[in-house]
């Protein structure tokens, strides 16, 4: 029985800019995807890492987590043209005896392990099914169709009930497998696709250092979180 973490890694990551792919560029000198491995690598809990890279990098990713240490037993498998195809593909690559499985996207390089081993552990102790959130700082609105850049307004959501949702998230890999043979639509993340199935979906207590990197200011802002861990000898 072991653990297994999916990364899925083979977005374009077009809102960041002209470029390489989006796990391949570099935070501190280090491809985003290196810093996403090495945290999963040293969670507890995690036995093994399988990375879905661009179908046309498999050879590239791999060369590359040969040459940075990070210290796992490190899988890479050909990803698709959608993040869930690249998790489905990631999915079917995994060995027999893993039973719990974690998702989490290379563009959240900064999680920090003890988050890893806490969704782990909410997934070892009966929950099928685990998402991290934190509570919604903006107000959040619905919107129309509108002219141009002005867009109606429809309703309010009612914040203190909002999460955001980050990775890794957790699952027992029957069910996960389950949701994405059953997906009839393309879903944001793949807990997305088990609440589809009506099955029960938990949230556990994100982290603020588990940021998606989308946008360039995305980066300033990773920057300065390893300058932060660096300063406090955490690197
Ligand atoms: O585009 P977005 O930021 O939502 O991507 C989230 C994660 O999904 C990234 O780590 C990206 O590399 C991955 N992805 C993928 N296959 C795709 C598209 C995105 O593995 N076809």
């Amino acid at each position: 029985m072991s653990v297994a973490a999916i990364v899925p890694a083979a977005g374009r990551g077009e809102r960041l800019g002209p470029g390489q792919p989006k796990a391949l560029r570099e935070l501190g000198g280090v491809p985003m995807l290196v810093h996403a491995v090495r945290a999963l690598s040293r969670a507890r809990l995690i036995d093994l890492v399988v990375v879905a890279a661009p179908p046309d990098g498999v050879a590239e990713v791999k060369a590359l987590l040969d040459l940075h240490d990070v210290g796992a037993e490190v899988a890479v498998v050909a990803g698709g043209a959608e993040r869930q195809e690249s998790v489905a593909c990631a999915l079917a690559a995994l060995p027999p005896d893993v039973e719990t499985v974690l998702v989490h996207d290379a563009a959240r390089p900064l999680a920090p392990s003890e988050l890893v081993d806490a969704v782990a552990t909410a997934v070892l102790a009966g929950n099928r099914a685990v998402v991290p959130g934190l509570p919604v700082s903006d107000t959040v609105k619905r919107v129309g169709v509108g002219q141009g850049a002005i867009e109606p307004v429809i309703e309010t959501l009612p914040r203190g009930e909002l999460r955001m949702i980050q990775t890794p998230q957790g699952f027992d890999r029957a069910l996960l497998t389950e949701a994405h043979a059953a997906a009839d639509h393309v879903a944001t993340d793949d807990a997305g696709l088990v609440e589809r199935l009506g099955q029960p979906v938990v949230v556990v207590p994100g982290s603020t250092e588990a940021f998606k990197i989308t946008r360039p200011i995305d980066l300033v802002l990773a920057e300065a979180v390893l300058s932060d861990r660096r300063a406090n000898g955490a690197l």
